[in-house]
């Protein structure tokens, strides 16, 4: 990982700006999910990962409770994790099928998996100024990723979060409709790709189903050309 991209992190990793998060996140720690009661929480804000010279960034909105606060790695160690990584591994972007923790010899593709926000909001909900608190980080990744070619979205709310922040950097007025499976194109020429969040729920619905998933992969790999 690049110098820049390892000290935006370690920020990340330190940051303190939001103090209900950081209130939540020491208490979900402290508490403990029943089957991880013998475990050390990361109880920190969840930085991105994966590849510095990426064409693909997978953004989600923000890391799981008992997952990425739990391991410390985005999508890591819950069920929405399990799913995507095994579409990952089918479209040969990650060398294997699960992320259950942080040193687990995950490597990616030339891919970068994040979060627009770095600390799990209570039921989920972030509120206005901590997403906009936050989005700097994530302008800041963007920046970073030099060579980063397309964008998938996983949900309605990091879509809508993703496309607010260019709107405002770009100083655009274009509509960005959340679809699953439309893609954009945005200012700075990435292409957007909107998604379905790999979530219980959406999974067990049907909402998205694996070869749903691997379609959006497939083709987020093409347009990227990697
Ligand atoms: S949500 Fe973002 S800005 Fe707020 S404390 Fe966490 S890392 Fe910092």
């Amino acid at each position: 990982m690049s110098i820049k991209l390892k000290k935006l992190n370690n920020t990340i990793i330190k940051c303190k700006k939001c103090p209900r998060l950081v209130k939540f996140i020491s208490k979900i720690s402290l508490e403990k999910r029943k089957q991880n009661i013998n475990e050390k929480y990361w109880g920190k804000p969840v930085p991105g990962f994966g590849n510095e010279k990426a064409k693909l960034m997978i953004l989600g909105l923000a890391p799981a409770a008992h997952g990425g606060t739990r391991t410390g790695r985005a999508f890591t160690g819950d069920k929405s994790g399990k799913f995507l990584f095994t579409s990952l591994y089918s479209a040969k972007i990650s060398n294997q099928n699960f992320s259950e923790k942080n040193n687990d010899n995950l490597i990616l593709q030339s891919t970068y998996v994040t979060n627009f926000l770095k600390c799990v909001p209570p039921g989920d909900k972030p509120l206005n100024d901590e997403l906009i608190k936050c989005s700097k980080y994530f302008t800041e990744e963007l920046y970073n990723l030099k060579n980063l070619k397309v964008i998938i979205a996983l949900g309605k709310v990091a879509f809508d979060n993703c496309t607010k922040i260019y709107r405002h950097n770009f100083k655009i007025n274009k509509r960005f409709k959340f679809k699953h499976g439309k893609k954009y194109l945005l200012p700075d020429n990435k292409i957007l790709i909107a998604c379905y969040h790999p979530s219980p729920r959406n999974v067990n619905t049907k909402l998205l189903t694996q070869t749903m998933i691997n379609r959006i992969f497939r083709k987020a790999k093409k347009i990227a050309r990697f």
